[in-house]
């Protein structure tokens, strides 16, 4: 088995090799398995109403989830602050974790420390591993803000932060003036949109606290949500920077998520600076780009800092065009005449492609605010969206969404299942076949099984490199939308019309 390290294989083709097959066929002598045939048959089996009918009756098990847990989404907003350190209290293991998923999806390093709690923290608690962690994160890292969540193992053993970070301070692990936001993130409750929420709402409280003014600082506050489009984020600055508009990004994660390879590493850099973040609380009024992932932090500005907010996803044309009337209004200036030839560019675009889009069935499933998001670019290209499922849903995302697809004759097919997983999504798939999936990289095994042509839009994506970068926000997102949906299926096209006089008689090439 060992390899000339002149020849090393990439497991694809290293695993094709005659002695790893053998190794295969004589493991399968010690494995117990089941008749071939049998696998076969029941295989079958699974792609029939009957079955279907037996999957949507599960009560007590979850299969592949479209969802992560809430520290992963609370670490994410943390590094859009700047010189900030997420700190996760709990296991090892689970930030590890976060961290991986991370850095498949961005491809970039991410740092986060954890308490490193083990079978002794279980039972006494883990205030020696805070008071610990805290003291080593701070002499090692520098940082100008340590945030603080936690995992499954600190919440079930009750832990409390707020207690723990005064107990730590007054053990001298870091400065008593020393900024320690912190959020409990439960992941046995919500998901990691959950974990964003708490987060934020936990760094600008603890921010913000004192630095209320008499007269506002003219800003719009612009919060993301969990976010993981690189190229959104710098969408939304140079929309805003264009509209005019005097904002503060909460948080702005893009330079951190994104570092030039220039030979020297950078734990930190860019993010929202602290001041920035603490004035926030003086701004005009504030947009959140997504709204089931900031319900909590917008009640808490808008109760606690007196401050209007809203909800404005810029997700093609309808909803570029009500964000960009939002800031508008907010800043008296007019859309310049740059954002308007995008726009007539996008609807272009879309005229060029909507007869190869329009009347498609759609498969989708993701987080809701991206799902609303891109339910109601569908709705726009006259495509129709059939299976909707949406792990973390809620019943007020519901009613949004089927009020959404109601306003539409190309909604009616529509069903939203919220709660289901990709297993579910399966049985839906192969019972009621559609012309495009839409999710994120898990879909590929959908995509193997039932042969559904496949776009990969969403988080996490793993294994497609660079989307990422790329804006699904504005007049621009909406060229590219409209560029991984129609070209998927004119891909299909292609496959399917392969032969040459026989599936292919116009030898097409203009589509
Ligand atoms: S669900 Fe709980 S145990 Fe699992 S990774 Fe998340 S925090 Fe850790």
């Amino acid at each position: 088995m060992a390899q000339n390290v002149e020849n090393i294989k990439d497991h694809a083709t290293l695993f094709q090799e005659q002695e790893y097959q053998e190794l295969f066929t004589n493991k399968k002598e010690f494995e117990g398995g089941h008749d071939p045939d049998e696998v076969a048959r029941i295989a079958e089996w699974t792609k029939t109403w009957e079955y279907r009918d037996k999957n949507f009756a599960r009560e007590a098990l979850t299969v592949n989830p479209a969802k992560a847990c809430q520290p992963l989404g609370a670490i994410l907003a943390a590094v859009g602050f700047e010189s900030t350190l997420p700190f996760v209290h709990g296991s090892q293991g689970c930030v590890a974790y976060f961290r991986t998923h991370f850095t498949r999806h961005f491809k970039e390093p991410f740092s986060a420390v954890s308490s490193s709690m083990t079978e002794d923290a279980a039972v006494f608690g883990g205030l020696n591993n805070m008071i610990d962690g805290l003291a080593n994160a701070y002499a090692l890292y520098k940082p100008k803000m340590i945030a603080l969540c936690t995992t499954c193992m600190a919440e079930v053993i009750g832990d409390d932060l707020g207690a723990f970070i005064s107990n730590s301070k007054e053990a001298g692990s870091v400065p008593k003036d020393f900024p320690v936001p912190y959020a409990h993130t439960p992941s046995f409750v919500g998901s990691h949109i959950t974990g964003y929420d708490n987060m934020m709402k936990g760094i600008l409280s603890n921010l913000t606290a004192g630095q209320k003014k008499e007269t506002t600082n003219g800003k719009v506050n612009l919060i993301p949500g969990f976010e993981t489009y690189i190229g959104n984020l710098r969408e939304v600055k140079r929309m805003a920077s264009l509209m005019g508009a005097n904002y503060t990004l909460l948080a702005d994660n893009s330079d951190y998520l994104d570092s030039p390879n220039d030979g020297e590493y950078r734990m930190y850099q860019g993010g929202t600076k602290l001041d920035d973040a603490a004035d926030a609380i003086n701004a005009e009024a504030t947009i959140a780009l997504q709204a089931y992932s900031t319900s909590k932090t917008r009640d808490y500005i808008a109760k606690e800092w007196g401050q209007k907010t809203s909800v404005s996803r810029p997700v093609g044309i309808r909803g570029t065009d009500e964000f960009l009337m939002a800031l508008s209004e907010l800043t008296g200036n007019p859309i310049p005449q740059e954002l308007e030839l995008e726009r007539g560019r996008a609807v272009d675009a879309i005229t060029d492609s909507q007869s190869w889009i329009h009347g498609k069935r759609i498969a989708l499933y993701g987080d809701p605010d991206l799902v609303y998001g891109l339910v109601s670019f569908l709705l726009e290209l006259g495509a129709e969206p059939v299976h909707i499922v949406v792990s973390n849903s809620n019943p007020e995302f519901e009613a949004e969404l089927k009020a959404l697809l109601d306003s539409s004759p190309y909604g009616q097919e529509a069903t939203i299942w919220g709660g289901k997983d990709l297993w579910h999504m399966r049985s839906l798939l192969f019972t009621e076949p559609v012309d495009l999936l839409i999710g994120n990289s898990y879909g590929k095994y959908l995509w193997r099984d039932t042969k559904t042509p496949f776009v990969r839009i969403g988080y996490p994506i793993f294994d497609r490199h660079h989307l990422h970068r790329y804006a699904t926000f504005g007049y621009q997102g909406t060229i590219n939308l409209l560029n991984w949906i129609v070209n998927t299926l004119l891909d299909e096209l292609d496959r399917n019309t392969i032969i040459p006089s026989k599936t292919d008689i116009s030898y097409d090439l203009i589509r």
